[in-house]
C-alpha cells in the first residue's frame, strides 16, 4: 500500500507546529521559542520567570522552524492529501492567534506566484496530477467548494450573488463547482478571496475572526469495475484564537468573541473525543464541527498546524495555543 506512513498514525490525528520568522522590523532577540528540535521538540521560555522553572517544552509529530519553506511544509503534507484519491476524508486547519500564519501556511502571502502558494494550492495541483497519472485505470472528478463562518452563521464564499441570504445550516446546500485544472481553483478562490471581503468594515479584522472551509470533494470511477470511490478535503483556516478582554470587549466585538471560542473548544471537544476514542463525538455544538463532520472521525485524517508567533510579546497566546493542541495530541 503506498500509503501506510498515514495510515499508521495513531487516532489518525497529526499536529504540526510552524513557528513564522519575525517580521522586518520586529526584535529578533525576544523570542519566547528557544529550542526546535529535529523530532518535533520545541522548548518555549517564561518571560517572567528565571532558570529551569521558565522552560516548557512541548512535542509534536513535526515541528517546523521559521525557515521553513512553503514546499517543505507540502512535503509533509502530501502523503495525507493524497490518500483523499483512495477514497479517504482529510481535514487539514490552522489554529493559532491573529499573526501567527495561518493564512500564510494555507493559501500563502500572494497567490500570484507559485512559490508561495500554500497548502490550498498546492493540494489541489498535486490532485490534478496525480488523478492525471491514473487516468487509464480511474476517471476522476473534483469539485469544491469553499465557505465563511462567522457569528455561527455559515455563507458561502463562491456565489456570484453577493447579497444572498446567509444559509442557516449544512453545507450541502451550498454550490458545489467542478473543476478541471489549477486554473479553475485559482479563479474560484480568487472570487473566495474577493466574497469574504464584501460586508466586512475592515478586511483584515473580519478574516481574522471568521473560519474560511475550502472543500474538495473528489469522485473516482475504476475504469475496469465500474466501482466508485469519494474523497474529501477540508482545508481549513480558523478565527483567531487569541483571547478577548472581557472588560473590553462590548457588542459586536464580544458576541464575535463568544461565537470564536465556543467553536474553537466545539472543535477541541470534537479532536479531543476522537482521539480518546470515546464513543461519543459531540459534533453538534458548533457549525463549524457541523461543517468539518464529514471528515473528522471515522476512517477520516486530521492534520492540525499549530501556529505560533515568535515573539516574547505572544509568549501568553503560544502557551495557550500550545495547550490547546496538547489536549488533542
Ligand atoms: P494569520 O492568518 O494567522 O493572522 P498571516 O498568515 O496573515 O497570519 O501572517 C501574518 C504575517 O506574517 C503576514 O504578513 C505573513 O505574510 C507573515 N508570515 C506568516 N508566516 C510566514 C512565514 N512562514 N514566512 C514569512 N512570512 C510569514
Ligand atoms: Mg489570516
Amino acid at each position: 500500500k503506498l500509503y501506510n506512513e498515514v495510515q499508521d498514525l495513531k487516532g489518525n490525528i497529526r499536529v504540526y507546529c510552524r513557528i513564522r520568522p519575525f517580521l522586518p522590523g520586529q526584535n529578533q532577540n525576544r523570542t519566547a521559542i528557544e529550542y526546535i528540535g529535529e523530532n518535533g521538540e520545541l522548548d518555549v521560555v517564561n518571560p517572567l520567570k528565571q532558570g529551569k522553572d521558565s522552560h516548557r517544552l512541548f512535542k509534536f509529530n513535526k515541528v517546523f522552524s521559521p525557515a521553513a519553506t512553503q514546499e517543505e511544509v507540502f512535503l509533509d503534507t502530501q502523503p495525507l492529501i493524497r490518500s483523499v484519491l483512495d477514497g479517504y476524508n482529510v481535514c487539514i486547519f490552522a489554529y493559532g492567534q491573529t499573526g501567527s500564519g495561518k493564512t500564510y501556511t494555507m493559501t500563502g502571502p500572494n497567490i500570484s506566484s507559485k512559490e508561495d502558494w500554500g497548502v490550498n494550492y498546492r493540494a489541489l495541483n498535486d490532485l490534478f496530477h496525480l488523478s492525471q497519472s491514473r487516468k487509464n485505470t480511474i476517471a476522476y472528478e473534483v469539485s469544491v467548494q469553499m465557505v465563511e463562518i462567522y457569528n455561527e452563521q455559515v455563507r458561502d464564499l463562491l456565489s456570484f450573488d453577493t447579497s444572498q441570504k446567509r444559509y442557516p445550516l449544512l453545507h450541502k446546500l451550498f454550490l458545489i463547482h467542478p473543476v478541471t485544472s489549477t486554473a479553475d481553483v485559482l479563479e474560484l478562490m480568487n472570487i473566495g478571496l474577493m466574497n469574504r471581503a464584501v460586508g466586512a468594515t475592515a478586511l483584515n479584522e473580519r478574516s481574522s475572526r471568521s473560519h474560511s472551509v475550502l472543500t474538495v470533494h473528489i469522485r473516482g470511477v475504476d475504469l475496469e469495475t465500474d466501482a466508485v470511490l469519494r474523497g474529501s478535503l477540508h482545508l481549513v483556516d480558523l478565527a483567531g484564537s487569541e483571547r478577548v478582554d472581557r472588560s473590553e470587549a462590548t457588542g459586536d466585538r464580544l458576541r464575535e468573541a463568544q461565537h470564536i471560542n465556543k467553536s474553537l473548544s466545539a472543535l477541541g471537544d470534537v479532536i479531543f473525543a476522537l482521539a480518546q476514542k470515546s464513543p461519543h463525538v459531540p459534533y453538534r455544538n458548533s457549525k463549524l464541527t457541523q461543517v468539518l463532520q464529514s471528515s473528522l472521525g471515522g476512517q477520516a485524517k486530521t492534520l492540525m498546524f499549530v501556529q505560533l508567533n515568535p515573539d516574547v510579546e505572544s509568549y501568553f497566546e503560544t502557551i495557550s495555543t500550545l495547550k490547546f493542541a496538547e489536549r488533542v495530541s
